[in-house]
Parts: C-alpha cells; structure tokens; sequence
C-alpha cells in the first residue's frame, strides 16, 4: 500500500513530536504578538481514554466569559497585543458564548482558530461560528473518536465546516498500528479537496497517565511570583489559559500536575 504522503502529497503534514491539543491552529507563528490559547471548557459529549485533560460529559467548568470578554475587546494582555486567539476545550462548541468570543476578537483584530472534536455539532452551530468570524477550523479524530462519532458523520461534518470556514485541517492522532493507517486510507478520499490533514503521533498523557498525578490538580500552589508576572508576559510567544482560570507552561500543559501552573487568568488582568 502506498504511504498517505505518496498518494495525497501536501494535503499531509506528518509531525514527528505531539502538539499540546490547546496549540492546534497555532502553529506556524510568525509575528511577535502573544498568541492566547484558551481552553475554554472540560465539558464534552466524548469521554476519550486519551483525552489529555479528562473532559467528558461531566465536565462542569469554564473560564469566565465576562473575564474573556474583556481581555478580547482590549486586545491586549499587560502591553502585549493578542495576534492570534485558539479556542479548544472539552467541546468549544459546548460552550454558552463561543460566538459571541469570536466575533469580539475579530473586531480587536485578532485571528481566530479553533479545534473541535465535532462530536454532537450541527451545521447550523458552524455556519454560525463562520459568520461570527473564525478564520480556521481543526478538527480533530482518531480511532478512540471514532467511538463517539462514526466516520461516515465525521465525513460529512468535514466536508459541511469545509463549506463555511476557509482553513479546514483534519488533526490525526495515530499509534501507527494497521487500524489507525487503514482509517486514515478511507476518510481522506472522501474529503473535500481544500481540506489538509496533519498527522500528529499519539502522546501518553491520557486519563490514565494523568490518574496518578490527579491529587494534583486540587492544589493551589503557584508557581511565578506576582512581581515576576509582566515579564513573563513580555517574553512569551504563547498563554495557555486551561479551563480552570490557571495559565500553564506551554510546553509542559500535557501535564495538569500543580508544578506546572505559572498563575492565575486574574493575575494578568487586574
Ligand atoms: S473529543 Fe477531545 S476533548 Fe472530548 S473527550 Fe475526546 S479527546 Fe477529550
């Protein structure tokens, strides 16, 4: 069998390193503006084995959409300008305000991406988000999604977001065993020609990983003093805000452990 980069050639990026899920649509930067990944909610229709911050529909929290507001209406944090915005969860879809969070960091110009697992969205709520501004759409799906959401729906999701948002990426998270190549051999033909698919190896911070280290995540130690924050600011590329108001390390926010929580979404706004 032909490998996907021999038959569908630049419609595939394979990455050899694993992205944290909140950077999806953020890659390729080019500017020096801050780029503010949110991770809006761990509220989701799937309960994925490998979910790297066990969402699921239990899921209750979410990070303040009046704090949101403000910070996207500013366009700033501190003195930093916001360029790029992703919205990820949990389900961003599942969250009260999403398009009213794009249309507000459309109007600061800001650009806006967002990473979805599809599962339980319906064509109007994209139509909806396209009107409302969003410039990029990853969708992400994999064999444990495939549980959640057969691929014969997943394919007509694809091809429906590929109709309203122009940048339509497919995000694959493969083992590379046999079950996972075959999947991917039968959902790209079927895929509107626009859309690109990124392969992304399957890293080891799902819900079982994470088990031991959930002690963890009922701490409140803070990691960055509160004179130290400004600078921190002033030198990051990326803001990772998780849906429990924390702002994370971005390299290290697979891990929900408390070392690696630098400080609190209200630490960079009053
Ligand atoms: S669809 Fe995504 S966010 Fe939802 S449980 Fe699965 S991995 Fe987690």
């Amino acid at each position: 069998m032909k490998s996907l980069k021999e038959l569908w050639g630049d419609r595939v990026t394979i990455r050899t390193a694993s992205l944290p899920v909140p950077l999806a649509g953020l890659e390729d930067r080019r500017s020096d503006e801050l780029d503010l990944a949110l991770i809006l909610t761990n509220k989701c229709k799937a309960a994925c084995a490998h979910c790297y911050n066990f969402s699921g529909p239990k899921g209750t929290m979410e990070i303040s959409s009046a704090k949101l507001n403000s910070i996207l209406s500013s366009g700033r944090i501190m003195e930093r300008k916001i360029g790029r915005v992703g919205f990820s969860g949990g389900e961003p879809f599942s969250y009260y305000g999403l398009n009213q969070l794009v249309e507000t960091a459309k109007s600061s110009g800001i650009s806006v991406a967002c990473i979805t697992g599809g599962i339980g969205v319906v064509p109007s709520e994209i139509d909806e988000l396209a009107a409302s501004g969003c410039d990029k759409l990853t969708v992400s799906y994999d064999r444990f999604h495939s549980k959640f959401f057969c691929e014969d729906d997943f394919v007509s999701f694809v091809n429906t977001a590929a109709k309203y948002i122009n940048t339509v990426t497919v995000q694959f998270v493969t083992s590379t065993t046999d079950q996972d190549v075959n999947l991917m051999h039968r959902i790209l033909p079927r895929i509107e020609e626009k859309v690109r698919m990124t392969i992304l190896p399957l890293s080891h911070t799902g819900r079982a990983a994470h088990a031991k280290t959930k002690e963890n995540l009922q701490s409140d130690k803070v990691a960055m003093k509160l004179s130290d924050i400004p600078s921190f600011v002033r030198n990051a590329d990326q803001i990772v805000v998780n849906f429990d108001e924390w702002i994370f390390g971005v390299c290290d926010v697979a891990k929900f452990g408390s070392e690696n929580r630098i400080c609190r979404l209200d630490d960079l706004i009053f």
